[in-house]
């Protein structure tokens, strides 16, 4: 059973690493699409907006800046990453790091749902308001971040996107304190 589940998410993986071409520029231009990585047993999936510079070079999620301190709130929750499973809404860095286009965004949420069929998760952790849009479409995350969110049968627990604490200081504490919170959802 396990091992199904990890064949099917490999196989997802696969799908989204050979993709191009396709003409959606966001594809095109990358050097590597990022599936994503971890557990196919995982009872959290986390789910940020689209990979940075430093995934796009290794094709792996959250490695760059934020990522350390995704690591390190992963730790404040009782979490590793081979516990959970790491992704994001657009498979593909943005040129020039800009927002993703509703039109990419639509291109690449099946993969995230397929990703999320097989998971099952318990929780899903949107991580940053672009995130938070595609699982909880009206409500703002300063208001829903840190708590449980129940919506459309999908438990979900919003976190600010790490790399805003590497902007905004002060949000630092808040993302410690609802890591927290998220250790006692669990
Ligand atoms: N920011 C994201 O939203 N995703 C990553 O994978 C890295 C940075």
């Amino acid at each position: 059973m396990t091992k199904d589940r990890q064949k099917l998410l490999d196989a997802i993986a696969q799908e989204v690493r050979e993709h191009v071409p396709c003409g959606f520029e966001v594809c095109e231009q990358a050097t590597n699409l990022v599936p994503g990585e971890g557990s196919a047993t995982a009872s959290v999936v986390l789910v940020g907006e689209a990979p940075g510079a430093s995934e796009d070079r290794t094709g792996r999620p959250f490695v760059g800046a934020a990522g350390k301190l995704l690591d390190q709130l992963l730790e404040e929750a009782g979490l590793a990453r081979e516990d959970v499973f790491i992704t994001n809404v657009v498979k593909a860095r943005p040129p020039g790091n800009r927002d993703p286009r509703a039109d990419e965004v639509a291109h690449h949420l099946p993969w995230l749902e397929a990703q999320l069929e097989v998971i099952g998760p318990r929780l899903i952790v949107p991580l940053g308001r672009h995130a938070l849009v595609r699982f909880v479409p009206d409500v703002k995350i300063t208001k829903a971040h840190g708590h449980v969110v129940e919506h459309d049968g999908r438990s979900v627990f919003p976190m600010f996107h790490p790399a805003a604490a590497l902007r905004n200081r002060d949000l630092r504490a808040t993302l410690f304190a609802d890591a927290r919170a998220l250790r006692e959802a669990l």
